[in-house]
């Protein structure tokens, strides 16, 4: 049987491990979330050690294809998937779920980084709920607002000095995400574009109370690589290859 590397944790590794039949499948974990939820099929934890570390696993491992499943915001590991591709030669395909896009009723700012979306935030409003992420807490530490900051584990990096803390992975309802709102007294949302429906009830409770967003936009993809937005794509591309 041919191996599948998917480089994981996010929903849409989890649930192509459960459908490619076919493959021995290995998802790949960064192992950042103290309990994460587990795939189907092998786990492996822990960084490869860069694109160099990444290409002597394929070749150990003799895989047949990767799959780069991993979160659109996590850069490095698709950068190092595309450069340990190109040196082995194993056909490599990127699947990530579409952005979310703006409807009526929304008053979004889109910029293009956390950097930017804290410079944004005191021009529209002093109570914010922040969910950028734990490693991108650092860019809003120095600013004197009120955050409600929702994370899946504990920041280990400084967090503003007016805070609440919020552990929580979702998924979210738009009643849950509008009672948050209304307790803490919100006046903007910055977020980054994750896409996705787990987390999108509080784009709506947001447009339902009138409140800004400041979505950080997704780093740009390598150049060159095949890239889908389903599981289905993603089978069929594994299909194409002679598997699953
Ligand atoms: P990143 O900045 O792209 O990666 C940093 C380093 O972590 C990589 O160079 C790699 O180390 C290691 N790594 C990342 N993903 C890996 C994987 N799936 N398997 C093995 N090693 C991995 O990634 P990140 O933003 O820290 O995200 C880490 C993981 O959390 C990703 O797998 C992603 O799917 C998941 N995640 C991220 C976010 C987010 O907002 N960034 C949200 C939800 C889930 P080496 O160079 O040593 O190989």
């Amino acid at each position: 049987m041919r191996t599948l590397l998917i480089l994981g944790g996010t929903g849409e590794a989890r649930a192509l491990a459960a459908r490619a039949a076919g493959w021995r499948v290995v998802t790949s974990l960064a192992g950042r979330v103290r309990d994460p939820r587990l795939p189907e099929g092998e786990v492996r934890v822990g960084g490869f050690g860069g694109p160099e570390g990444l290409a002597r696993w394929l070749a150990r491992e003799r895989v047949g294809a990767v799959v780069d499943a991993t979160h659109p915001f996590a850069s490095r590991i698709s950068a190092s998937a595309t450069a340990a591709a190109r040196a082995t030669g194993v056909p490599l395909l990127a699947l990530h779920r579409p952005g979310w896009t703006e409807e009526p009723g929304d008053d979004w700012r889109r910029v293009p980084s956390v950097e930017a979306a804290a410079a944004a935030l005191s021009t529209l409003g002093g109570r914010v709920m922040l969910t950028t992420g734990r490693q991108s807490l650092a860019a809003f530490a120095g600013l004197g607002l009120f955050f409600l900051v929702r994370t899946v584990d504990p920041p280990s990096t400084p967090l503003p000095a007016r805070h609440h803390l919020l552990l929580d992975r979702g998924p979210y309802t738009v009643e849950g995400e509008a009672e948050l709102m209304r307790e803490h007294a919100i006046d903007v949302l910055a977020t980054k574009d994750s896409g996705g429906a787990m987390t999108a009830a509080k784009l709506v409770a947001a447009r339902r109370r009138g409140i800004p967003v400041v979505m950080v936009d997704r780093p740009p993809m390598p150049d060159g690589v095949r890239s889908v937005s389903t599981v289905d794509k993603a089978i069929a591309w594994l299909r194409g290859i002679g598997g699953a």
